[in-house]
């Protein structure tokens, strides 16, 4: 393999594939290409630590690591071309252009956060949350305010809620769906967990949309539903998710999966893209599986395994890890954890609830395919084992 291993994307997928291939022994150049000025930091602490002001401190990994491990870490260095042909890619920095060519390239751009649509860039009040100062800034803007409302209640939406209440700040949670998180988790848990936010006195509004946030000399004063109704609110959090941002593949002719199957960068079942030495992995990829149907997951701990897988692939080695897909959440001070990949309409066992905190199996055919649980780590992280084989679930009821 030719040097370098130029990674794009610095954040948790490309800290993590850069330290993967030195643990693997890899001794060429990494160079690690951030579009942000900050070292890596991670995200998941932003919807929830960050606003809630008990961390402002988020970086992957301590300054010294990236020394330490001769990885070129270049922030403020947008990537803006990719040249499979000369193999290089065009970075901007400080306003200027320079090629840096690659032996291998990996792709790791995560998300960009999608925006209300309508609402003026000068407007005040209205944010999203995808990098650290989105954070600080919702995180400034919840000091001040007397009413939050909360378009989307998805994982990061529902976090930001309950950092809001946390703050004492009066909170309408806005869902289309008839559910919050239905379409991860299914309706069962959905309500479930809908039932801790009716309890910290969040105004859930679910099976209605937002039509329009409206400003009033340059501030947000309140949001107006689909139903005619209207929210106050001074603070507005917009958590609708995310897309892949791959303007920078234009033209490089590396494929982009189809918006049905999740849109992101097309890879095969190690993250390989149909461009020779050209890899993609993370919230940005969308890899096929055994069976070629494609999936793009946005979550740290699959961002993490791709990592490992795609180090492994780069440097020759073989990975025997058998990894059991896992998401966590943290909303008013319960653990929320998923293992497995059980899809929203299979069968849900709820096998303890006492109001709060709860567990529930997932089933398929009969055959366990998922755990969820609030407060439970313990009992949930016992079910792990019982996801690397298929295990009937009369065998767990029962049991
Ligand atoms: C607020 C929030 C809370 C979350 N909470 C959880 C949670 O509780 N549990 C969970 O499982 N997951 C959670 N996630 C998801 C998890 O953080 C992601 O799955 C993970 O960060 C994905 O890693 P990544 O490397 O693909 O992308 P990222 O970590 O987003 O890194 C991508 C990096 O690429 C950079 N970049 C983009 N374009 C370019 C370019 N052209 N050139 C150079 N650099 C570029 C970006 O600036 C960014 O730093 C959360 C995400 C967010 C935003």
């Amino acid at each position: 393999m030719n040097d370098p291993i130029v990674i794009v994307g610095a954040g948790l997928g490309g800290v993590r594939l850069a330290e993967s291939v030195r643990g693997a022994g890899f001794e060429g150049g990494v160079i690690l290409l951030g579009a942000e000025d900050h070292p890596p930091y991670d995200h998941p602490p932003l919807s929830k630590e960050v606003v809630t002001g008990q961390s402002e401190r988020v970086d992957l990994k301590p300054a010294e690591f990236y020394a330490e491990k001769n990885i070129d870490l270049r922030t403020g260095s947008r990537v803006v071309a990719v040249d499979p042909d000369s193999h290089t890619v065009s970075v901007e920095r400080d306003g200027e252009r320079r090629d840096v060519a690659y032996g291998t390239l990996v792709l790791a751009t995560g998300l960009a956060a999608r925006r209300f649509p309508g609402v003026a860039d000068e407007v005040t009040g209205v944010h999203v949350i995808r990098t650290i100062e989105d954070a600080l800034a919702v995180r400034a803007a919840a000091g001040k305010a007397s009413r939050a409302a909360v378009i989307g209640a998805g994982f990061i939406g529902c976090e930001v809620a309950a950092s809001l209440r946390k703050l004492e700040v009066p909170v309408t949670l806005i869902e289309p769906a008839p559910t919050p998180l239905a379409a991860a988790v299914g309706e069962t848990i959905g309500e479930l967990i809908t039932r801790l936010h009716r309890e910290a006195d969040v105004d859930v509004r679910t099976g209605v949309g937002v039509d329009r946030i409206v400003a009033d000399d340059g501030a947000v004063t309140s949001v107006e539903l689909a139903d005619g109704s209207s929210v106050d609110a001074d603070l507005v959090v917009v958590g609708i998710g995310g897309y892949p941002e791959l303007d920078y593949l234009e033209g490089s002719g590396i494929e982009i999966a189809p918006r049905e199957s999740g849109g992101g960068i097309a890879c095969n079942s190690s993250g390989r893209t149909d461009i020779p030495d050209v890899y993609a992995l993370g919230d940005c990829a969308n890899w096929s599986d055994a069976d070629g149907d494609r999936h793009r997951v946005e979550h740290w701990t699959h961002t993490v395994d791709q990592a490992a897988l795609v180090a492994a692939e780069i440097v020759g080695h073989e990975i025997t890890h058998q990894s059991v897909p896992y998401f966590w959440s943290d909303q008013y001070g319960l653990k929320i954890q998923m293992l497995g990949s059980p899809n929203p309409a299979d069968d849900v066992h709820v096998v303890d609830d006492d109001g709060r905190k709860f567990l529930a199996y997932y089933s398929r055919d009969g055959i366990l395919t998922g755990v969820v649980g609030a407060g439970r780590v313990g009992k949930l992280m016992k079910a792990r084992q019982h996801l690397l084989t298929p295990t009937p679930i009369s065998a767990l009821l029962d049991g």
